[in-house]
């Protein structure tokens, strides 16, 4: 029996991308439909995030806006689940008390129950270890072809600028079978691709088998026909080994890309936010991956303005960044956050000279972001449609297995199928491309891209 409409609005990372999934699963098991808006929806849920300190502005801006219609429809109700919830506890009731449910990152699965007993009265739970695994709860996937899983929950390690592990609790992983199984059965309702998603990928499966497994999972998965493509996120640098390099150069599935975050470039800083890698170790991870795998687009995420960065650290940063030649970047200002080692450190910066580092960061990885692609200009790709191009609907977009994103004239392809594209054009952000006549499928998966434009000094190791 429908109980009205749902609507949920994600905030952060691909995991909660995905714990969205199962809340709107378990949503729809109840007798929930979705809806595209907020108006009208008898459930609204903020799924939220922490991690950068305008997460907690935005959302209380959106609560205020729910508010607003929750007063014009008051049988509806609001629900704020995720890390910011798991963080602000009871401040959520204080600054909104007009919130039905709060629930936190270890109870996915009271939802339900939440729900029910705020017909009475608010319902507040928030715990301190997690419950279940979120994969054994019901998902309600947002693509046919892409899926999200989970191999791990939590974060063992204790990065000094990081509320993860307060907000997600220690590091928890799935046995290898019950990921296979899933994955097996995703393919076999058409699903093409998959990103494993877990804080330090490269530690699953430390805290099941002693020893990390990451390399035997990608093993695993490997042998699944009709899999297209994995994709992870994130290795963490300290635990990236030659097991997964191996894994990822042998295994058919696994795409030539890596998103390795380095944070900063000084010994110094790396040391201050407790990376446990130093600048030379991280500079050979790069060169390991790069001989295996020579055309492997690499990206990473790079915090500017952490405590005490001076000048001198900063410009390390920025060797470092013309020393890898990354393919992209995620920048980010520091942010302090509470209940993290860094926020009571010397030496926040002003605003003002994190802005100005910042802007010059992003300029000097532009310029490499656009050269990275020129590269590719005249390469066949192999490119998995997403479907039209936002922009001009005579055109398809899609992604080549190093992720790039390209943009060519539609055959009216439908999104999860593939398609051999000629890359014309390079942007900063993406390519463009023709069709290749006659191809689907068959584009070499690791080519040797023509170096039309190599006008970049390649780091020991590089393409
Ligand atoms: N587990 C991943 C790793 O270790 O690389 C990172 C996950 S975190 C959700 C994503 C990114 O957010 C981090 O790599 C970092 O660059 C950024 N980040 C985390 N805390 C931050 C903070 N306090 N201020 C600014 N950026 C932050
Ligand atoms: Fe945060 Fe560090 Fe864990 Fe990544 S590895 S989630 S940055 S504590």
């Amino acid at each position: 029996m429908s109980k009205g409409t749902y609507f949920i609005r994600t905030f952060g990372c691909q995991m909660n991308e995905h714990d969205s999934e199962r809340l709107a699963g378990m949503l729809e098991a109840e007798g929930y439909r979705k809806t595209d808006s907020a108006e009208g929806a008898s459930v609204v849920l903020f799924n939220t995030c922490c991690i950068r300190e305008n997460a907690d502005t935005r959302l209380y801006g959106n609560l205020g806006h729910a508010k607003a219609i929750k007063d014009r429809n008051p049988g509806m109700k609001i629900v704020v689940g995720g890390c910011l919830a798991q963080k602000d506890r009871s401040a959520i009731q204080e600054r909104a008390p007009y919130v039905d449910v709060v629930l936190g990152t270890h109870n996915l699965a009271s939802l339900p129950r939440l729900l029910r007993e705020s017909d009475e009265a608010p319902s507040f739970e928030i715990l301190e270890q997690t419950e279940a695994f979120p994969s054994a709860l019901p998902a309600r996937r947002n693509s046919t072809w892409h899926a999200w899983v989970s191999i791990s929950i939590g974060c063992n390690n204790s990065c000094t600028f990081c509320i993860v592990p307060a907000v997600r609790g220690k590091e928890i992983s799935r046995p290898v079978y019950d990921i296979v199984q899933e994955v097996q059965g995703l393919v076999e309702d058409g699903v093409v691709e998959v990103t494993l998603l877990g804080q330090n990928v490269n530690s699953y499966g430390r805290d099941i088998g002693g020893t990390p497994l990451f390399s035997k999972l990608l093993y695993a998965l490997d042998e699944i026909r009709e899999l297209e493509r994995i994709r992870f996120t994130s290795p963490h640098p300290k635990d990236f080994r030659s097991d997964s390099v191996d894994a990822m150069a042998n295994c058919r599935v696994v795409c030539e890309h890596i998103h390795l975050p380095v944070q900063a470039g000084s010994n110094a800083m790396l040391r201050r936010m407790k990376r446990a890698y130093t600048r030379e170790r991280y500079l050979d991870k790069i060169a390991m991956v790069r001989d295996a795998i020579p055309d492997i687009a690499i990206t990473t995420d790079i915090i500017v303005g952490f405590p005490g960065e001076t000048e001198a650290e900063f410009e390390e940063t920025l060797s470092l960044v013309e020393a890898v030649r990354y393919d992209a970047a995620y920048t980010f200002q520091y942010s302090a956050r509470p209940m993290t080692e860094a926020a009571t450190m010397d030496g926040h910066l002003p605003k003002e000279v994190v802005q100005e580092r910042y802007e010059r960061l992003a300029a000097l990885q532009d310029g490499i972001s656009y050269q990275r692609n020129e590269r590719m200009v005249g390469a066949e790709q192999e490119v998995l449609v997403e479907g039209p191009s936002k922009k001009d609907p005579a055109r398809l977009t899609g992604r080549t297995r190093m992720n790039k994103l390209v943009h060519f004239p539609t055959d009216g392809a439908e999104p999860g199928s593939l398609r051999t594209v000629r890359i014309d054009k390079a942007n900063t952000h993406h390519l463009e491309g023709s069709l290749v006549e006659g191809r689907t499928t068959d584009a070499p998966r690791s080519m040797s891209l023509p170096l039309v434009a190599s006008t970049t000094s390649a780091c020991s190791g590089c393409a």
